[in-house]
């Protein structure tokens, strides 16, 4: 749809590397971006391999040493334009989402919004890396303690944010000082386009953020890992890549943050406010169409207020209106792509073949391609494959529990630790479960907790470090002791 956009500059058929747009890779390779609602090519890129990568890495090495000893306060003023530039955008921002993700416009929009809400909190931040001063040991000794930036940070990140996911990183990597090399998904490399495109126009000096279009993400993964002069990675995907990428990155011991894969329980206790609980649901079960991390995937019911919940929860999905992102008052688009189709189907038949119920939806939608029904589904158990893979889709499993003892061990019994949710109103049984629940985060009577004031990440195999708030710098720096002697 580019006869939609008012600023036709930011969609970008070439990569960037060193502050240039590269219309080809050196072996000549392309690739295709689809449009999953209609399956149309959107756009043809270079192919970018290994030797390119290479050269964004190094033009990021030069660049890293002269941004680093910038003022916080001048590094802020450039991201702060970067902010407004994409807030002043984000109508084609938003589309060019829509187009190669696929959904809707609107929450499109609120994607882009979300992506720079980073920005500008990362540029406040750039003014406030302290330091510390430590009284000595000895009386001749003064003891400080500096924060430096890691220095050249790489980025792999995954399609169903494409803004945001990368805003999350580079916004901190660059308030510090560090430089940035991203690699977003293949499927998605429009919006990191467009975001360079703006981070040029706002004044970020060449080298400084590097987008590497490819779909030899293995390859590009595996330099990122061994090149010497890369001192961090910064990973938001499935715990599989993660497990593959933290492997290869032991080999020089570089730092790594990863955001990987959920398993989110929702809990709805019977004190809880039915219709909120409701309301709370669809936003993480079906925001994204349910293709985020942080979706809740097994919905927890105590049996006393299974039916009702079951009911209002049924009648909120049937107005879903399933379609094309652009298309007015659509609130649902397509899957990704048929992998994600089938892994939706193959949950559904498993769960059914052991007794699950179809409440709505279920099938295949009738506009075809990667459309899906938004489904709900009763009497699901833990014996069933969604009780412990993500499903990544817009179904929602219903499972009954009694007890707040079997719940709390119900919801924990995963590998994952990202989000979770209950909803409840007994003020020692909010603080019992928000206690007891081993996620890195917990939304109480909320089903959206999202926003850059706050940290997120997970424990367990959800991954390590966090993103946005006070503490999100840290994971772009490194610590100095020095210790004065002599005095
Ligand atoms: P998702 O299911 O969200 O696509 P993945 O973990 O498969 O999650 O992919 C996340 C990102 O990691 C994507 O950009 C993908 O291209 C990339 N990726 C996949 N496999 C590898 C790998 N072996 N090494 C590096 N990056 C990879």
């Amino acid at each position: 749809h580019p006869n939609l956009l008012t600023n036709n500059d930011l969609l970008k058929n070439k990569a960037y590397v060193g502050g240039e747009w590269i219309a080809n890779a050196r072996d000549g390779k392309t690739f295709e971006v689809t449009n999953p609602s209609t399956g149309h090519v959107i756009a043809t890129l270079p192919d970018l391999g290994v030797e390119d990568t290479r050269a964004a890495i190094d033009s990021a090495y030069v660049a890293q040493i002269a941004w680093a000893k910038r003022t916080g306060k001048d590094r802020a003023d450039i991201l702060r334009k970067w902010h407004d530039l994409m807030v002043e955008n984000a109508d084609d921002l938003a589309a060019i989402l829509c187009a190669e993700m696929g959904k809707p416009l609107s929450e499109a929009k609120g994607e882009i919004l979300y992506g720079a809400s980073y920005i500008e909190w990362f540029a406040e931040e750039a003014k406030r890396i302290y330091g510390d001063l430590i009284p000595g040991h000895q009386p001749d000794k003064r003891i400080m303690v500096m924060r430096q930036p890691v220095g050249v940070v790489a980025s792999i990140t995954p399609w169903n944010f494409p803004n945001a996911m990368i805003a999350r990183k580079v916004a901190p990597a660059l308030a510090v000082g560090c430089a940035f090399v991203a690699k977003p998904a293949a499927e998605t490399p429009l919006s990191a386009l467009a975001m360079a495109a703006l981070a040029e126009q706002a004044g970020l000096p060449k080298g400084l953020f590097n987008v590497i279009t490819s779909s030899a993400s293995a390859d590009i993964g595996q330099e990122f890992c061994s090149n010497n002069k890369v001192r961090k990675l910064t990973f938001t995907g499935s715990t599989n890549v993660g497990r593959i990428l933290m492997r290869q990155a032991a080999d020089q011991v570089m730092k790594t943050s990863m955001e990987l894969g959920g398993n989110a329980p929702f809990i709805v206790f019977d004190d809880a406010d039915i219709d909120a609980a409701v309301e709370g649901a669809m936003i993480s079960k079906f925001r994204n169409n349910g293709q985020t991390c942080v979706c809740a995937n097994r919905i927890y019911v105590q049996a006393g207020v299974y039916d009702i919940f079951a009911e209002k929860l049924t009648a909120a999905v049937n107005a879903i209106t399933v379609g094309d992102g652009f298309g007015k008052a659509v609130t649902a688009g397509p899957l990704i792509d048929a992998k994600a189709v089938n892994k939706v189907q193959d949950h559904i038949a498993d769960a059914t073949s052991k007794g699950a119920q179809i409440k709505t939806g279920g099938k295949a939608h009738r506009l075809g391609g990667t459309f899906f029904e938004p489904t709900v589904l009763t009497g699901v158990t833990r014996e069933m494959k969604i009780a412990t893979d993500e499903t990544f889709g817009p179904v929602a499993p219903l499972f009954k529990f009694e007890t707040i003892d079997d719940v709390i061990a119900q919801a924990n019994d995963t590998i994952f630790g990202l989000a979770s949710y209950f909803y409840a109103n007994d003020l020692s049984r909010v603080w019992k479960v928000a206690e007891a629940l081993e996620y890195g985060m917990v939304g109480v009577n909320t089903g959206l907790i999202s926003t850059e004031v706050a940290p997120f990440g997970g424990v367990k195999q959800s991954g390590q470090g966090r993103e946005g708030s006070k503490y999100g710098t840290e994971d772009y720096l490194e610590m100095k002791y020095v210790c004065l002697g002599g005095i």
